[in-house]
């Protein structure tokens, strides 16, 4: 038998995929890999729809590889572990995020930032180390080395899968940079998928939040349901001069390009911009306002496989949960086409587990 996506691997699988730059998903059967020694395999129950799966369903990074099945805000139940899996058992819940694999050994992955090694493998549109395709989380059935698979807390809803993307996207970052001291005053650009959930997190480790938009539409949502405590339009310019020097520091989610200056000056000396979106053509970056505060422009890309689950630890512990809508398979053309708008609030979540059917 020539060898096919249909046949390569012993178990078969299901899901939804497009097969070109269209980004049209439809019905296609595929495979995964046996379950090795190592491996746990899931029964996948949600998958949160991430702005980034609509970039590369179009091809917009340049890098997309077809057929190609989505979905990097994976969560399951476990049917099957390898013989020398210790973490899991059958039955248990679990999560999958962006990546699937790493080498487990350069100087990042030594010390659990498997996120910044060169050779990790993302949960779609990568390869594997067998060199074939990797296939994500739209679709019935996983397998994946139990080291980048994470325990899905009892008390966390399943349909929170994003946490496993936009959640440790903006939880790291502000660990990392020291944004989490109870007291501080942190800003969130843009209050989309990352952004609300850099508003949640933000709060529950105690700091002020001012959300940053360009326009006043999502004021009373971003305090009201948000829980932020003020509201900056950035288009007004005595509303961002009163800001002037407050802020500790800024996680900006914003994916387009868009004006820096602004930002810098609402923050204090030594504040930190952490970007976390990704504009696909350079910002432009004035350097003086950065010399006069000791400011600093960063930038931070998920979190490692440890930090991960601490992140899924802490939003169980304080019920942090992404605001979602949850919709069936057979919507998600739909759902794509509403993100492409922000026509969401603020992620999609596709019901796998009642609603991917076999034709
Ligand atoms: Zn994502
Ligand atoms: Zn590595």
């Amino acid at each position: 038998m020539a060898k096919s996506f249909e046949n390569e691997h012993p178990i078969k699988a299901f899901g939804w995929a497009t097969r070109d730059t269209s980004g049209v998903l439809s019905p296609f059967n595929f495979s995964r890999r046996v379950t090795g020694e190592k491996d746990v395999q899931f029964k996948v129950m949600y998958c949160g729809i991430c702005h980034s799966d609509l970039h590369q369903l179009k091809n917009e990074w340049g890098n997309s590889k077809y057929p190609m099945v989505p979905g990097h805000e994976v969560v399951g139940v476990v049917t099957e572990v390898g013989s020398k899996v210790e973490k899991f058992k059958v039955g248990d819940k679990v999560g999958v995020g962006c990546m699937v694999g790493s080498c487990r050994k350069c100087e990042n992955c030594s010390v659990d930032l498997e996120n910044y090694c060169p050779r990790q493998i993302p949960t779609y549109n990568g390869y594997s180390l067998d060199g074939t395709l990797t296939f994500g989380g739209y679709s019935d059935v996983m397998v994946s080395d139990e080291h980048f698979v994470v325990r899905w807390p009892e008390n966390l809803s399943m349909d929170a899968a994003p946490l496993l993307c936009a959640g440790i996207t903006t939880y790291s970052p502000l660990k990392y940079f020291g944004l989490d001291k109870p007291g501080m005053h942190i800003g969130v650009v843009g209050l989309g998928g990352l952004g609300h959930m850099a508003v949640k997190f933000a709060k529950a480790f105690g700091t002020k939040v001012t959300v940053i938009s360009t326009s006043a539409n999502k004021k009373k949502e971003a305090i009201e349901r948000l829980g932020a405590d003020s509201f900056l339009i950035s288009r007004d310019p005595e509303q961002m001069k009163a800001a002037m020097n407050t802020l500790d520091g800024i996680i900006d989610t914003v994916s387009v390009v868009h004006p820096i200056l602004p930002l810098l000056m609402l923050m204090k000396s030594h504040g930190k911009l952490v970007m976390v979106g990704a504009p696909e053509k350079p910002v432009e970056l004035p350097v003086f306002p950065l010399l006069m505060g000791r400011k600093l422009v960063a930038g931070s890309c998920i979190g490692g496989m440890k930090e991960t689950q601490e992140m899924l630890d802490f939003a169980a512990k304080h019920n942090i949960t992404p605001d979602i809508e949850v919709v069936p398979m057979e919507y998600v053309n739909t759902a794509l086409e509403r993100l492409l708008k922000s026509d969401v609030k603020y992620r999609f979540v596709l019901d796998i587990g009642n609603t991917l059917n076999k034709k």
